[in-house]
């Protein structure tokens, strides 16, 4: 079964957990090291020969439009971060929408493609608020992977949405894809099956356990991660808080074998791949 793999790439002073410390307009001021960590994981998609889904921050595109193309070049699929990783249900409609829009026309512009998916930052988008669904499929997005279904304080709510990949709707009307991050059922609570930090903080085995649960139960594992976790050297940025900081700092010089095993024994595929082999209209 094909699963997705995907990045969030953005740089490690821009998550959402470093925005008490790090302001939008100091981000040209920190050491980037988008670049080096980016071309990482492109080296080791391709020993594994592996396509994937980059979710591209705007603000670093435009700083990195060689980057960019050279993911785009390397077969894998370009789509929307965002352009300044603000939390989407802290925006108003008009914000959103410029926002986004501003990312996929850069996007666009630097890879000469089309661009159907978008992630909110952290998650950051509630299941109920179909006219921003209906503002992504305006601009000709087709898929969106924003929807996380666990409680988080940051994430946006969910309620009872599906675990499979399912068609947000207005009444009848299909109105964008939807590409829930996956969860598994764990001693009767709902966890993440392993993504970013979730990645990061469980065992081996737990992380393949999950996996092959999902698959066995004929769902795709969709998870993410971000360039930086494969960085065990970035610069550790103080005051941030316990939570924050253990969230960001925890066991990052795991990450890079846990990717190269789950990459041996898993197969993976981008969004639109999976689109495009799925019952969903083509992309
Ligand atoms: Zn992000």
């Amino acid at each position: 079964m094909k699963n997705v793999l995907s990045f969030d790439v953005e740089d490690y002073f821009q998550v959402t957990g470093m925005e008490p410390i790090v302001s939008r307009d100091d981000w040209e001021i920190y050491p980037s090291r988008v670049e080096q960590n980016t071309q990482k994981v492109l080296e080791i998609l391709g020993r594994h020969n592996v396509r994937t889904t980059f979710f591209i921050l705007g603000w670093t595109a435009k700083r990195h439009k060689q980057l960019i193309k050279q993911i785009a070049n390397s077969g894998h699929e370009i789509a929307c971060h965002g352009y300044n990783h603000r939390l989407v249900y802290d925006m108003t409609n008009d914000e959103f929408i410029s926002d986004i829009k501003r990312a996929i026309n850069l996007l666009e512009d630097i890879t000469g493609q089309k661009i159907y998916g978008f992630r909110a930052p952290s998650f950051s988008l509630d299941a109920d608020d179909i006219e921003k669904f209906e503002m992504m499929a305006e601009l000709g997005l087709k898929y969106d992977s924003s929807l996380f279904p666990v409680r988080h304080f940051r994430y946006g709510k969910t309620g009872q949405i599906p675990l499979v990949p399912f068609d947000i709707k207005k009444g009848d009307r299909v109105v964008i894809k939807e590409f829930p991050i996956t969860v598994v059922n764990f001693l009767g609570k709902r966890i993440p099956a392993g993504g970013g930090g979730y990645f990061r903080l469980y065992p081996n085995f737990f992380i393949r356990h999950n996996f092959k649960k999902v698959n066995a139960e004929g769902r795709p594992v969709i998870i993410y991660l971000h360039p930086w976790e494969l960085d065990p050297d970035q610069p550790r940025i103080k005051g941030i808080g316990l939570g924050n900081a253990f969230r960001h700092y925890l066991n990052l010089s795991k990450t890079q074998s846990r990717l190269e095993m789950i990459l041996q024994e898993f197969e993976f595929e981008s969004f639109v791949g999976l689109i495009n082999n799925m019952k969903f209209d083509k992309c």
